[in-house]
């Protein structure tokens, strides 16, 4: 059955390392035809259209009127579309959503004020997973590019995470926001890697709310199940007034855990390494400065953590400055 399905027809292009096929549980994925090497480019993709709309905005008529302008052949392949692989959609905005991507939203101020979404067929087969294989990074232009995150065989099912928060929420948290069930490594139930996955990423999910002062989605946490429960700690956090010796050593902890994880790929680790090197420059104090130095020389994540716990309890000149910039830095994201 799965020989005649409508997805055979979605156009690939000539080069594409992957093939579509049913995917078991998942209706159908993209699987690797050939080895693709981490940091390889998967798929480049033109949307095959654009509709300029948040998705809460996004009509009936929207959809059906960017459709209606599309040659016969791109409205042949959207004709195609399946929800879940098995059957039509019974309307347009449903198979916008289900093959839509947001672009051009998340990079610059104009961007966000105008939110974009394309349909891609292509990319929108990929399954998800908490532990992926590639990334589609953020772009500010219309086409989107997926690259490989590590190294993926022939035959593997080629996985991106559909959610951006994920390194720091639990596998129920997980659940909750995808609406399906997720069978990945970290979400398979009972399992030692699973246990070990769920400390793992409240662990970051806190530490980081200790360098932020919020949690990832901007939030300040309550009184309900609050992430960080000493209220001192957390007043420390929201005030930004945590050391600087302390913030080097969370920051360093984090990058070990997302690594445990699996999830410290060359895109994270690019956005993530700079902060931290700015951390270290801001010691002003010389014995703190020469080991936060010696800390990021350290090879590995793990070495680096372990080197920068020398500081822990120490107080930096620089200590109070920076809490200052912090706050100032905050209060005029407040304003605008
Ligand atoms: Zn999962």
């Amino acid at each position: 059955m799965s020989q005649n399905h409508p997805y055979r027809s979605l156009q690939l292009p000539g080069d594409a390392p992957f093939e579509l096929k049913p995917s078991p549980g998942k209706g159908w994925g993209a699987f690797a035809t050939r080895r693709i090497n981490r940091g390889a480019t998967i798929l480049r993709e033109r949307p095959l259209f654009v509709v300029r709309k948040s998705n809460e905005q996004i009509t009936e008529e929207d959809v059906r009127t960017a459709f209606q302008h599309l040659p016969p052949s791109a409205k042949q392949q959207f004709s195609h579309l399946r929800d879940n692989a098995c059957v039509p959609f019974t309307h347009m905005t449903e198979a916008f959503a289900e093959n839509s991507f947001a672009i051009s939203n998340s990079v610059g101020p104009q961007a966000s004020i105008s939110p974009v979404h394309g349909l891609f067929l292509l990319h929108s087969r990929f399954n998800h997973s908490c532990i992926p294989n590639s990334k589609i990074p953020n772009t500010n232009n219309e086409i989107i590019a997926s690259f490989a995150t590590r190294d993926i065989m022939a035959g593997e099912e080629i996985t991106f995470c559909y959610n951006t928060d994920f390194e720091c929420r639990n596998r129920h948290e997980r659940h909750q926001a995808l609406r399906f069930i997720c069978d990945c490594k970290a979400c398979l139930p009972g399992t030692p890697f699973q246990q070990l996955s769920d400390m793992r990423r409240t662990f970051i999910r806190g530490l980081q709310y200790l360098t932020l002062g919020k949690d990832l989605n901007g939030q300040k946490q309550g009184s309900v199940s609050p992430i960080i429960v000493d209220p001192k700690l957390k007043k420390a956090a929201e005030d930004f007034s945590i050391p600087l010796s302390s913030r080097l050593f969370y920051n360093l902890l984090v990058m070990y855990l997302l690594e445990e994880e699996g999830l410290l790929d060359d895109f994270m680790a690019e956005r993530l390494h700079p902060s931290i090197l700015n951390i270290k420059a801001l010691f002003i104090t010389e014995r703190n400065a020469r080991i936060a130095t010696l800390a990021m020389a350290q090879e590995t994540w793990l070495e680096k953590f372990c080197m920068a716990l020398r500081l822990y309890g120490r107080a930096d000149v620089a200590d109070h400055a920076v809490a200052e910039g912090l706050r100032k830095l905050q209060g005029l994201s407040v304003e605008q």
